[in-house]
């Protein structure tokens, strides 16, 4: 017998760990680095929670019947194309183990969303990375040429985290028309609501693109990160794919309620995102106008460029005026949209430090 403790599988024992955004307690901390809603939940939502914990005794609905027909009505879409799970963090986890036999390979911008490599890995899959441009955009045609026949999917990130930049209609339309069909192209919008009013609904796409997927979240716009819901919207094989691979029950009823009942308070809901456009056009132009390089942003935060040394000054910086925000190591700092008074916050800080400024 080994003497051995249990080991990890290597691919998991090698994997990098998630940062998650800093938390505090502080009622005077600004928290601008999970790029949550800084609003608090709708009151439609809260009543619709404390409902559904009164039948916390119960399993969910495994399929979140409810929420499934509410969204196929709102988009206009068959319910067989839905498939929901805890966050679409946690759906790009099933779609990447549905999709993936160990050595396939994942083609993404880097730098995206942190979580992507680590859901390859996981996998098993080849997580492969594609240099963003200069302005700090998806280079697609360096991702269509980093194609080849390990691959099995491309994640588009858009308006892509930590950099705010989105992918217009046309270049996605050219994107997808070069794709060989058998490459499944999944285009994250997790931040879709913060982008122009008149972009794309890439919905549209899915009857023409059988191997586009799009990945939606309540965790944003909805104000509901808390409580772990998102979708997939695909061809009907892909979503049973998904819903199969799903950990039984890991979206709860009251999630699922909640998501129900901010689908019943949208009007508030783009208020809501429209208030934060507002606050990132605001903060866009002061920090130019301080001499700062900010990217134009489809989301609701912003991405200031930055070398390593400056990133973690400027992280500094912010920790001492009680901000918290995302420093990514080699490339930059991603800071929050929040209220207008911590906004104000923020502008104070890069005003203060012109030293940091790239
Ligand atoms: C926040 C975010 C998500 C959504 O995460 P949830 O799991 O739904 O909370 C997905 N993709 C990106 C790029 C994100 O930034």
């Amino acid at each position: 017998m080994s003497e051995s403790l249990p080991q990890l599988r290597p691919a998991v024992a090698a994997l990098p760990s998630y940062i998650a955004g800093r938390r505090s307690s502080s009622p005077n901390t600004a928290p601008l680095a999970s790029n949550e809603s800084h609003f608090p939940p709708l009151p439609a939502v809260l009543t619709a929670i404390a409902g559904a914990g009164a039948r916390a005794n119960r399993y969910p609905d495994m399929f979140s019947s409810a929420l499934t027909e509410r969204v196929a009505e709102w988009l206009g879409v068959a319910t067989d194309q839905l498939a929901f799970g805890p966050g679409s963090v946690g759906v790009l986890a099933q779609l990447i183990n549905a999709l993936c036999d160990p050595g396939e390979e994942v083609v993404f911008a880097w730098r995206s969303f942190e979580a992507y490599p680590i859901l390859c890995k996981l996998a098993g899959a080849v997580p492969v990375t594609v240099p963003l441009t200069s302005d700090e955009r998806h280079d697609l045609p360096a991702m269509l040429a980093a194609i080849t026949e390990r691959t099995k999917v491309v994640l588009l990130c858009s308006p892509n985290n930590p950099t705010g930049a989105s992918i217009s209609e046309a270049e996605l339309i050219d994107f997808l028309n070069q794709v060989p069909a058998g490459v499944l192209v999944v285009l994250d919008e997790a931040y879709r609501e913060f982008g122009p009013a008149d972009a794309l609904n890439p919905v549209t796409l899915l009857p023409r693109y059988p191997n586009l997927c799009l990945l939606r979240t309540f965790s944003k716009a909805y104000g509901l990160a808390g409580l772990r819901v998102g979708y997939a919207v695909a061809q009907p094989e892909l979503a049973d794919g998904l819903r199969k691979t799903q950990v039984p029950f890991s979206v709860s009823a009251v999630a699922e309620a909640a998501a129900v009942a901010a689908l019943g308070s949208l009007d508030e809901v783009a208020r809501r995102s429209s208030e934060v456009v507002a606050e990132r056009q605001r903060v866009i132009a002061a920090a130019r106008d301080l001499g700062w390089t900010v990217p134009d942003s489809a989301a609701n935060f912003i991405w200031l460029r930055t070398d390593d040394q400056r990133r973690l000054a400027l992280v500094d910086a912010f920790d001492a005026a009680d901000i918290l925000v995302r420093g990514y190591p080699v490339d930059g700092v991603r800071i929050t949209i929040g209220d207008a008074e911590s906004n104000d916050r923020v502008l104070a800080v890069l005003a203060a430090h012109p030293e940091l400024r790239q």
